[in-house]
């Protein structure tokens, strides 16, 4: 088995998202009831096989007089949300009133509060749950080769059999032979269906979701908010990241494509006025926005006319004229499932067992992803500090690394330089750079950056203090010249900003 991406793992939309593992509630309302049970199920089971990088979220959901979704509808789809996820492992929302809401969240608007509710969900690290899964995968003996694209297909007796690669950092071409091929390419789905048939009419219909990042003291909220947009009604978020907030998302019509698409200030000013009128105290402008992210949904093409948030969040798996796999659509929530879905079909197109088919499933839902070894977190951190770690670094460890903190702390026994911090204000340390090369495929400072650590949006210079650093220590890796080290570090300074950042017009 083998994996290629044309970027780094989870360079699109799966570093994009909400960053939640959710039932998701608004598909209530639609009355997609199959999809939210899907979905609360995933939840269970992540929350179980990852518990570093999907943790348990409390929501404060306030009702305003006038709200598209009044009190009595929420309050159903409340009770319907606990229903559906029969079994599951986090409490029961509460319902509020209005004091009960302004007890939690003092700085929520008070006029025209009539009440809320109190429930929870799982917020995930979108980027690192990706490498976790790959790296699963690459423990069950897959290789996997981050920056490889495949350029071309080519058919033998009429059926794919044949890939054309290029490596995207050396220009190096290659070829692989496949008994099954799948595209799983997220937005850019339909271009890699026309490598197997240029005729092929597109399934999907993007559309752009932005977030943008406070720090959290502006806001001065505690739990995540689930409201209604004043603007347009549409269902929004307001989520802690440590001492970050970020608010999103949008969703519109595109043209731009996947390696391109990028926050405009109309897309800023919408996040504003809307989280502006949900904490009125609060008086954001552009100057406050940290950072921002911009993805495609890779959403399947809907009923024409149909708005962008009323197309289908469902997944679908498709084979085309030469025996190729396509899986769209769908949600991060329900990757595990949906691939589950898939390799059940292959493995059924291969002539493979049902036991040994059932028992791949089986195991994908009970097997921890790598660091989600042990369902208890505590001892790592304990650890840590005693490993000499300050206790905000010792808790970055373990929420990034869960049980594979000792690993790090392994690579301090080594070396107790890669113990310092590769950026001033941050907690990230050097040894998790080399870990990042050795066992997380990072292959470039922007890999390290954006992707493993997430400098590039948890610090008020997208991590540009670290590039030196982490140039130097990869280079130590992968065996760079001087010359490569500064260079990479040079490229990321120069494109970080514009990537993560976000400058108001006129500065
Ligand atoms: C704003 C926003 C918020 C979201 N929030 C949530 C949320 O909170 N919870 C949730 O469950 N879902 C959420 N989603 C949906 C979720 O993020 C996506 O469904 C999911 O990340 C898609 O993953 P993917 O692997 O299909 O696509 P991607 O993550 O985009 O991956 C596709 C990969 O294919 C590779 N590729 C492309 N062409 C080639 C080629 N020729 N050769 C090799 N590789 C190639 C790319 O490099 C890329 O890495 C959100 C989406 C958006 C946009």
């Amino acid at each position: 088995m083998a994996l290629v991406d044309r970027h780094d793992l989870a360079w699109g939309t799966s570093s994009r998202s909400s960053r939640l593992v959710h039932g998701g509630l608004r598909y209530l309302e639609q009355g997609r009831l199959g999809l939210v049970f899907e979905s609360l199920r995933e939840r269970r089971q992540l929350l179980a096989l990852a518990p570093h990088l999907v943790r348990p979220q409390p929501f404060v959901l306030p009702v305003h007089r006038g709200d598209r979704v009044p009190r009595w509808k929420l309050e159903i789809g409340m009770w319907l949300y606990d229903i559906l996820a029969w079994r599951g492992n986090l409490p029961r929302h509460r319902r509020l009133g209005k004091r009960g809401v302004l007890n939690l969240e003092p700085l929520l608007r008070e006029r025209d509060l009539v009440g809320g509710a109190l429930y929870y969900d799982a917020q995930c690290d979108d980027a690192r749950l990706v490498i976790a899964a790959a790296r699963a995968a690459a423990q069950r003996r897959a290789a996997i080769a981050n920056w490889t694209r495949v350029t071309r297909l080519h058919a033998v007796d009429g059926r794919i059999a044949k890939a054309e690669l290029e490596d995207m950092l050396t220009g190096e071409l290659g070829q692989v032979s496949f008994r099954a091929v799948v595209n799983a390419t997220g937005p850019w789905t339909d271009e890699v269906r026309a490598l197997e048939d240029p005729g092929n009419h597109p399934i999907l219909r993007p559309t752009k979701g932005v977030h943008i990042l406070f720090r959290r003291e502006r806001l001065g909220h505690q739990h995540a908010i689930t409201f209604t947009s004043p603007i347009d009604g549409r269902v929004m978020f307001v989520l802690p990241w440590g001492a970050l907030s970020y608010v999103g998302t949008t969703d519109t019509d595109t043209a731009d494509g996947p390696e391109d698409v990028r926050t405009t200030t109309e897309d800023v000013h919408y996040l504003l006025r809307s989280v502006n009128a949900l904490f009125p105290s609060a008086h954001l402008t552009e100057e406050d926005v940290t950072g921002v992210w911009a993805g495609l949904r890779p959403l399947l093409r809907g009923p024409e006319g149909a708005g962008p948030s009323a197309v289908s969040r469902e997944h679908r798996i498709d084979r085309g004229p030469g025996g190729m796999w396509t899986i769209a659509g769908g949600k991060l929530t329900t990757w595990r499932s949906m691939a589950s879905e898939l390799m059940d079909e292959i493995g059924r197109a291969l002539g493979q067992p049902r036991e040994t088919r059932a028992a791949a499933h089986a195991a994908s839902a009970r097997e921890p992803l790598p660091g989600g070894e042990s369902p208890t977190l505590a001892g790592f951190q304990e650890l840590a500090e005693a490993a000499g770690l300050p206790a905000p670094t010792a808790t970055h460890l373990v929420r990034h690394y869960g049980a594979e903190t000792a690993a790090i702390l392994n690579l301090l026994r080594d070396d107790p330089t890669l113990a310092q911090p590769i950026h001033p204000a941050h907690p990230a340390i050097g040894a998790e750079v080399v870990h990042a090369a050795r066992r997380e495929f990072a292959m470039s400072v922007d890999d390290v950056l954006a992707r493993r650590v997430h400098l590039a949006w948890e610090t008020s210079d997208q991590g540009v203090a670290a590039a030196a650093i982490v140039a130097e220590l990869l280079g130590t890796e992968l065996d760079w010249s001087t010359e490569h080290r500064q260079e990479a570090a040079a490229a990321y300074r120069e494109a970080a900003r514009d990537r993560y950042g976000w400058v108001p017009p006129g500065h």
